[in-house]
């Protein structure tokens, strides 16, 4: 008997949750894409954030319903604007790693103000990273209400 109270136990629970045990799938689209088939691909993947990638599938930027909302107010027509001219770029990208503890990605969302983090992979040293998921504010929900369900061991 290790003599911890009932919170201790949640709070070593809580701390050992890896993003692996939360993640999402990720959704991307090219740099070379329209503001217009990002939009689509928002509405028809049913995320709220999209990642961009080069043509090697390196992450290149991040996409949010609010920028493809401020893109759609200018008078210029969504065919004709590529998302790499709107997107959040590197090195400005909030990343996680797969092995990273989940807790440290929702302060990262808290601290930053953002919806969704990418979780990426390092290619090769130095050559950029490749998505391999997503956490959202909906991950973190749900780890909230597996808790509370105790269905986490
Ligand atoms: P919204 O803008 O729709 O409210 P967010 O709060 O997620 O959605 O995004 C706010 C801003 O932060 C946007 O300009 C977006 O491009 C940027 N952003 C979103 N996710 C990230 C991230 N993981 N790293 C860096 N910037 C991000």
């Amino acid at each position: 008997y290790t003599g911890k109270t009932g919170s201790q136990l949640l709070t070593d629970k809580v701390r050992n949750i890896q993003v692996q045990d939360y993640q999402s799938r990720p959704v991307v689209v090219q740099d070379s894409s329209s503001v217009y088939d990002a939009i689509c691909t928002m509405f028809l993947e049913d995320v709220g954030t999209l990642f961009v990638v080069d043509k090697h599938s390196t992450l290149v930027g991040v996409l949010s319903r609010k920028d493809l909302l401020r893109a759609s107010l200018g008078k210029q027509s969504l065919e004709t604007i590529p998302v790499s001219i709107i997107m959040t770029r590197m090195p400005n990208i909030t990343i996680c790693k797969k092995d990273d503890f989940i807790i440290e990605v929702a302060k990262k969302l808290i601290d930053k103000q953002i919806d969704g983090i990418p979780v990426v992979r390092e290619v090769e040293r130095g050559s950029g990273f490749e998505v391999v998921g997503r956490v959202t504010k909906t991950n973190i929900t749900s780890l909230l209400v597996d808790l509370s369900n105790d269905e986490i061991i």
